[in-house]
């Protein structure tokens, strides 16, 4: 059995840190995490880099990672028409996009209600997928809004329904705010795999109340087999007051592995890019394995780095 970690760290983990990255630290991770077996990369996102300037050289990094990793499945988010101009004129096949379920939440992201995003949104899917271009349709705040609160499953199924009609392929989940639970969790997901039994599903999960790994267990025994992971845990939202990111990438790793589950990713590998991140930001990051395996006496052949 087999599942596939897509590595958000590049644009969810490095949009929360105030550090910007050049292009050639940022490119030095996409090494390493090829390096470790990653084969599905977020690089960033293009969006206003006035607002955003941690994602501001997304293009740049785009094409040399396509030139240098012509194998690696390169993938960015894109919210709005100028975006999707960039990511098809940096050359992506495959894109992410999302809105938000939560009115509140919506309004504080970009500045739309959520049913008017939806409809821009939905519109945007629509004018990609008739390019050509692979479109994975997010729902943010699938699972709850610290906003809102509960969120109807209802509400979920609906603007998953509106982004497939529109022609998205893929469906990714996210619980931005980390107050999934996980019998929820498998409750949404079995809902949507009945409903769009053709949709490929993902999960996008925030560790923020210490349930990332439970939820990721949940999702994947209702048959999600594709969830995205950021190296250290990075992340967070501006968004969302105390958010915290998404399952770290080494401990997701750890536990497939575990359940005698593959990734193709190599542990000690991919600590590595866990040590660099730690380096350039001069603090700990929240994932658990790196400081585990660090702490192991090495010599055992088997875990220590
Ligand atoms: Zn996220």
């Amino acid at each position: 059995m087999r599942v596939v970690l897509e590595e958000e760290s590049l644009r969810d983990g490095l949009q929360a840190e105030s550090r910007l990255f050049s292009l050639t630290e940022k490119l030095q991770v996409v090494r390493l995490l090829v390096d470790a077996g990653i084969k599905r990369l977020q690089l960033g996102s293009f969006v206003n880099p006035r607002s955003v300037p941690q994602m501001a050289n997304s293009d740049v990094l785009v094409s040399l990672a396509r030139k240098e990793f012509p194998d690696l499945l390169c993938t960015g988010l894109v919210l709005n028409e100028k975006g999707l101009e960039r990511a098809v004129r940096c050359g992506l096949g495959h894109i992410s996009m999302s809105v938000s379920v939560s009115d509140s939440h919506s309004r504080r992201n970009v500045g739309q209600p959520a049913a008017k995003a939806l409809e821009l949104m939905t519109g945007l899917i629509g004018v990609a997928a008739a390019a050509g271009l692979g479109v994975r349709a997010g729902v943010q705040c699938a699972f709850g809004c610290v906003y809102e609160g509960a969120v109807a499953e209802e509400a979920v199924l609906e603007a998953v329904a509106q982004m497939v009609a529109a022609g998205a392929g893929a469906i990714n989940l996210a619980d931005t705010t980390g107050m999934a639970y996980p019998l929820q969790v498998k409750s949404l997901v079995a809902r949507v795999h009945e409903a769009f039994p053709e949709v490929e599903l993902s999960l996008h999960l925030h560790d923020t109340r210490g349930l990332g790994l439970m939820n990721m267990v949940a999702g994947f025994e209702a048959g999600v087999r594709l969830f995205d992971v950021a190296a250290g845990g990075l992340g967070g939202c501006p968004c969302v007051p105390g958010a915290v990111g998404n399952v770290a990438s080494e401990d997701a790793v750890n536990m497939f592995h575990g359940m005698g589950i593959e990734t193709g990713i190599d542990l000690a590998a991919l600590c590595r890019v866990v040590d660099y991140y730690e380096t350039l930001l001069e603090r700990k990051l929240s994932g658990r394995m790196n400081r585990v395996l660090h702490a192991l006496p090495t010599g055992n052949g088997r875990l220590g780095i």
